[in-house]
């Protein structure tokens, strides 16, 4: 399967889909490196969660600057559901997050998309035909709520791309090799997937292991995106403290990684 890519610049080290990057989009997945910082909790902390505000919106610009993009962004309050916002005019944020929802998307040029997170994973998509991009925050909860394919609705009947038009990346997440669940998830999986097995691992534990990007990718497949135009990340953001904050390993007050899109 396709993957993400390393990149650097400007001092911050974040991820890219090389097929996004072809297409001229601007995007990216920050990691917590900052160049001639220690690696410690606050290095490109972006999440406020309560916790120096000021510093998560300091680093949040810090990102759209090392993306070469300036200005206004949009953020919004994200609650593990299916709510997708379509937008299009540049809205400041100001890290306040004011409406809640999971997803964003867009057809303007220059509007900067942004989602968090420290475990989920996060949907970024693009398609080249009707010039439309969207990021979508998919936890356990939001992906099996249909984040996923609520994000393709929006495409198609806000802008209408078709969804075998679409490019997608499923970026660095919690793995199937770290991620735990106990019997909630493993009964709402049950009640919403056909094959409920195929994403389900037993791990060294005994305990079972959920596969949350393989599930999203699937998930996508399902609202007709071509498998050979998704790129997953084979990052675990539990696996590689170097990189990612983790909410299972860092516990609650872990950091976040920022993601954005913008359409040339
Ligand atoms: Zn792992």
């Amino acid at each position: 399967m396709k993957d993400f890519i390393i990149r650097k610049n400007s001092g911050l080290t974040y991820l890219t889909i090389p097929s996004f990057t072809k297409q001229g989009v601007v995007h990216g997945f920050s990691t917590r490196l900052v160049e001639g910082c220690q690696v410690s909790s606050y290095a490109l902390d972006t999440g406020s969660d309560g916790k120096e505000e000021f510093k998560a919106i300091k680093n949040r610009r810090l990102f759209v600057g090392a993306l070469n993009l300036e200005g206004d962004f949009w953020a919004l309050k994200q609650v593990h559901g299916r709510r997708v916002f379509s937008v299009g005019e540049k809205v400041y944020s100001k890290g306040e997050e004011q409406m809640e929802g999971d997803g964003l998307v867009t057809n303007q040029g220059g509007v900067i998309l942004t989602m968090y997170s420290a475990d989920c994973a996060i949907i970024f998509l693009f398609d080249p035909v009707q010039r439309a991009a969207a990021l979508g925050h998919a936890g356990w909860r939001g992906t099996l709520k249909g984040i996923g394919p609520e994000l393709v609705k929006a495409m198609t009947s806000s802008y209408g791309c078709r969804p075998e038009n679409i490019m997608a990346g499923i970026s660095p997440a919690i793995g199937a090799c770290c991620y735990e669940i106990g019997e909630e998830v493993i009964e709402k999986l049950y009640q919403v997937m056909k094959e409920p097995e195929m994403f389900i691992k037993l791990g060294r534990s005994g305990k079972y292991m959920l596969d949350l990007k393989l599930l999203n990718a699937k998930l996508l497949k399902e609202a007709g995106i071509q498998e050979e135009k998704v790129a997953v990340s084979s990052h675990c953001t539990f696996c590689n403290p170097d990189l990612f904050f983790s909410y299972r390993r860092d516990g609650g007050f872990a950091g976040r990684m920022m993601s954005l899109i913008c359409l040339p």
